[in-house]
């Protein structure tokens, strides 16, 4: 042969039979058949065998494997991150004419994928408040697809009844999907709770290290398996090995890492709920906290991230500016990684709350805490400095120059 040819059909190889503690990283889009009998066109792997990258490699099946064991799922779909696991239960479940029902609560992005590309598909998705509980069912229509719940609600935590709205879903067969990000998929039981569908980022806590994203699904039952699979095959959901294998090593610390930083942020949660200038701090395992007393009934524990309002005088620029003058907080989205994260939502709408502009949301990663807190405690005094100095400049300006 000639050398061009033996760079593609070479005949020595690397001796076999190594054996690592770490899963491969399987690269390949063909996947090669032995005859032309066992050519398939088939997204099921496990049933068929492998027969396109497209529908996984054995690093990426590993994964979903192992999502699935520890969700108690019967099956996992791994998919490019959250936000495509949540579009993949939306198309699974609404078809034109179909109505959807979703927490006010859930992740942003969600609900603009609702009324942005599902509106325009014929789907109405109607908001609920994520306090409703079995009253989910005044809301259920004869054309009702699909109930999403999200369970600490994304930046303002409510803790939703699940097993609830479950009941009352159930009761009109109507599907159940949850969004289990906060809890990493250990710290709620998903479908020992009733659910159909649930969904993480696994970007989050078992990514673990801000450098990945991923998501998952994960299916009740074998129906299941085929509603959600023939939809996530036509989507063209590919994942990455790389990411995949980074995902696995992930899972091996998020143990540790979980109890970790639910300690810290218990730490730091509870030093800002004496501040003075903190009306209330969002965080499910506080008393005062929206669906505590439901979080204590149903979850194993709690996560890194939280939030807190300041009081009402702070202006929204002043929360920015306190924002601002943290220096081992970073800015920046997303969470569950190790490094402490704060942020701010000017544009927050939330019913009844009137929290715009005063929230600051937190993830704390794996600083030491009293850190963390001499961080905050710092950005506190200045906001008081700069409040003193008004006041002073208020009080010095004689009568009439304003
Ligand atoms: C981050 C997040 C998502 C989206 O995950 P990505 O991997 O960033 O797309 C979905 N749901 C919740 C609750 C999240 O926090």
């Amino acid at each position: 042969m000639h050398w061009r040819s033996k760079l593609l059909h070479p005949s020595s190889h690397a001796p076999g039979g190594f054996r690592s503690l770490v899963t491969p990283i399987y690269r390949g889009s063909t996947v090669l058949f032995e005859k032309t009998a066992d050519i398939a066109d088939e997204w099921r792997q496990e049933a068929h065998g492998y027969t396109y990258g497209l529908y996984g490699s054995p690093t990426v099946l590993e994964l979903g494997a192992r999502i699935a064991e520890l969700d108690g799922a019967h099956y996992c779909f791994v998919v490019p991150g959250g936000q495509a696991a949540i579009a993949v239960v939306y198309l699974a479940f609404c078809t034109a004419g179909s109505h959807g029902l979703v927490p006010y609560s859930a992740y942003g992005p969600s609900k603009e994928l609702a009324h942005g590309l599902l509106k325009g598909l014929g789907i109405e998705i109607e908001t609920y408040d994520p306090a409703i509980g079995s009253g989910i069912a005044a809301l259920i229509r004869p054309n009702t697809a699909l109930i999403w719940t999200e369970s600490p609600g994304s930046v303002t935590m409510e803790v939703q009844d699940v097993p609830a709205i479950v009941a009352a879903a159930k009761a009109r067969g109507v599907p159940v999907a949850l969004d289990n990000t906060y809890a990493a998929g250990v710290l709620f039981d998903a479908f020992h709770h009733g659910v159909d569908v649930s969904v993480q980022a696994l970007t989050k806590y078992v990514g673990g290290h801000s450098d990945l994203l991923l998501g998952a699904v994960s299916v009740a039952n074998a129906a299941l398996y085929e509603k959600l699979g023939s939809i996530w095959s036509q989507l063209g959901m590919a994942v990455s090995p790389d990411d995949a294998s980074l995902a696995l090593r992930g899972l091996q610390t998020m143990g540790i890492r979980l109890e970790r930083l639910e300690s810290s942020t218990l730490k730091v949660a509870k030093w800002l709920q004496d501040r003075a200038e903190v009306e209330t701090v969002l965080h499910p395992a506080l008393p005062d906290s929206p669906g505590h007393e439901i979080w204590k009934r149903d979850f194993k524990g709690s996560a890194s991230v939280f939030s807190f309002v300041l009081e009402s005088k702070v202006s929204r620029e002043k929360v920015s500016a306190f924002v601002d003058s943290l220096t081992l907080f970073r800015k920046g989205f997303s969470w569950g990684g190790t490094a402490s994260l704060a942020m701010v939502y000017p544009d927050l709408r939330r019913p009844n709350r009137g929290y715009e502009g005063r929230l600051v949301r937190l993830n704390i990663g794996l600083e030491e805490p009293d850190d963390l807190i001499d961080d905050l405690r710092q950005a506190f005094d200045r906001l008081r400095a700069g409040d003193q100095a008004e006041q002073k400049l208020f009080s010095a300006a004689p009568v009439g120059s304003f």
